[in-house]
């Protein structure tokens, strides 16, 4: 008898199972995509023992249909394909059907569900995807998915999970993630009977500070091509440094806009990147969950995220500095030349012997802050990077900064200039 044997039916689904369910997150990432794709207002999510005993995601979307329920758990059923070319448009985050099956396989499986046309709802169990009853019961409009025990037949997944800690820290930041992607829906998470968040829906600014405990609302640049639209949201005086992207409402990775987003933001920066584009210049095949994707016209899309931070304004300096520049007076004596505006960011002045680079944000931050004491204010109010500056009003914003008494520092902390002195400048290009 030759050594080797065909592995039997069964193992073989629960193992390619487990490759589309790899921890508790992808499962939460599943459950929380079906959830939006039926039209939830909110969403509700609690784990216990870190997604290992229970994972229950509820909503209050459109619902199952009774009839359909025990369909959920077969291979390739879904309500939301029904051509090969809605696959390329991809308005829903599912779409082959594949998820609840798998997940099923490797757990204890129990939905219940009332559709909205429909008087009463009804719960499915089926633990390793073999349906054991559907019976009628009393169900809210939406559905409430419970998956208990995961990985109970596939004893390797289990012991590939990391700490409990790492994976609670992953359902975080997947449930996190569509909240910034949806700030219009409501999302509430719970941890081992613990409340992480519970999120009303807001902005993006709001729903970025409340998730990230922050009490200031981030920076916002947006910016529009012939092909798609770019948005920003960052923070740069962060603890560590994190960049989310979005691609048409999806959770993405890609190397080179986040490779290029540390370059422009530094290292210390938090940032939700936003990126609409049409279905013609992503490639999402890369990635069988479609998490990393290809763009088919790479230059363009950097294109489109380079002009968030604008083109470098060169000859406004230069032109400021060849008309006579505006000397802006003040308390003691010493006076400003305010020279022009750069990447929509930088007041660049200059005053006895110094090039003074001033954070235009952080500059009126500072001034608001020293006369109202109030630091989430002062940052709310404060003129924000991306705004293009008249000449008046960065005098305006220099000569109250000198008369607040020229705070060096915003009430985070962050320097609202750097300067450099002219005979630097002058040693550099060899001139005494
Ligand atoms: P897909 O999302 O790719 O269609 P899934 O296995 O995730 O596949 O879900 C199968 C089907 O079950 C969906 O197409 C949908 O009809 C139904 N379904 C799953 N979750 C929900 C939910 N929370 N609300 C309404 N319908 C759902
Ligand atoms: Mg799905």
């Amino acid at each position: 008898m030759g050594r080797i044997s065909l592995l039997p039916e069964e193992v073989r689904k629960v193992l390619a199972a487990g490759e589309v369910v790899e921890r508790p997150a992808s499962v939460v990432k599943e459950l929380v995509e079906n959830a939006l794709d039926a039209g939830a207002g909110r969403v509700e999510v609690e784990i216990v023992g870190a997604g290992k005993r229970l994972i229950k995601v509820r909503d209050d979307g459109e619902g199952i249909l009774r009839e359909d329920l025990p369909k959920v758990v077969l291979e390739g059923a879904t309500s939301k394909v029904s051509s090969l070319e809605d696959l390329y448009s991809l308005k829903t985050y599912g779409f082959r059907g594949e998820a609840l099956h798998s997940i099923a396989r490797v757990s204890d499986f129990l939905v219940r569900s009332r559709h909205f046309s429909q008087e009463r709802g009804a719960e499915l169990y089926a633990p390793g995807a073999e349906v054991r009853y559907v019976k009628e019961l009393a169900h809210p409009v939406g559905t409430t998915v419970e998956v208990r025990n995961l990985f109970f037949n596939l004893p390797a997944r289990l012991r590939f999970l990391k700490s409990p800690r790492t994976e609670r820290r992953l359902v975080f930041e997947t449930v996190a993630a569509y909240a910034l992607a949806h700030p219009e829906r409501s999302f509430r998470l719970e941890a081992e009977g613990r409340e992480l968040f519970d999120l009303k829906p807001s902005s993006v600014e709001e729903r970025m500070a409340a998730l990230f405990d922050l009490d200031y609302p981030p920076e916002h640049r947006a910016a529009e091509g012939d092909e798609g639209r770019a948005e920003l949201y960052y923070y740069q005086n962060y603890k560590s440094n994190r960049f989310l992207i979005f691609l048409n409402g999806r959770p993405i990775k890609n190397r080179e806009l986040q490779t290029y987003l540390k370059n422009r933001l530094g290292y210390r920066a938090l940032a939700v990147l936003f990126l609409e584009l049409p279905p013609h210049l992503v490639d999402w095949n890369v990635h069988p969950r479609k998490e990393e994707v290809r763009f088919l016209k790479e230059r363009k899309v950097l294109g489109l995220v380079g002009a968030l931070f604008g083109r470098p304004r060169v000859e406004d300096p230069l032109s400021s500095l060849l008309r006579r520049p505006t000397v802006v007076s003040y308390g003691s004596g010493l006076k400003f030349e305010v020279l022009g505006q750069v990447e929509e960011t930088l007041i660049l002045a200059y005053r006895d012997g110094f090039l003074y680079f001033f954070d235009q944000h952080l500059l009126d931050e500072s001034v608001r802050f020293a006369q109202s004491g109030d630091a989430a204010s002062a940052c709310r109010r404060a003129l924000k990077a991306g705004r293009e500056l008249s000449r008046e009003e960065m005098e305006e914003l220099v000569r109250r900064w000198c008369e607040a008494g020229e705070p060096r520092t915003c009430p985070h902390g962050r320097p609202v200039f750097y300067k450099l002195p002219l005979s630097e400048v002058y040693a550099k290009i060899d001139r005494q």
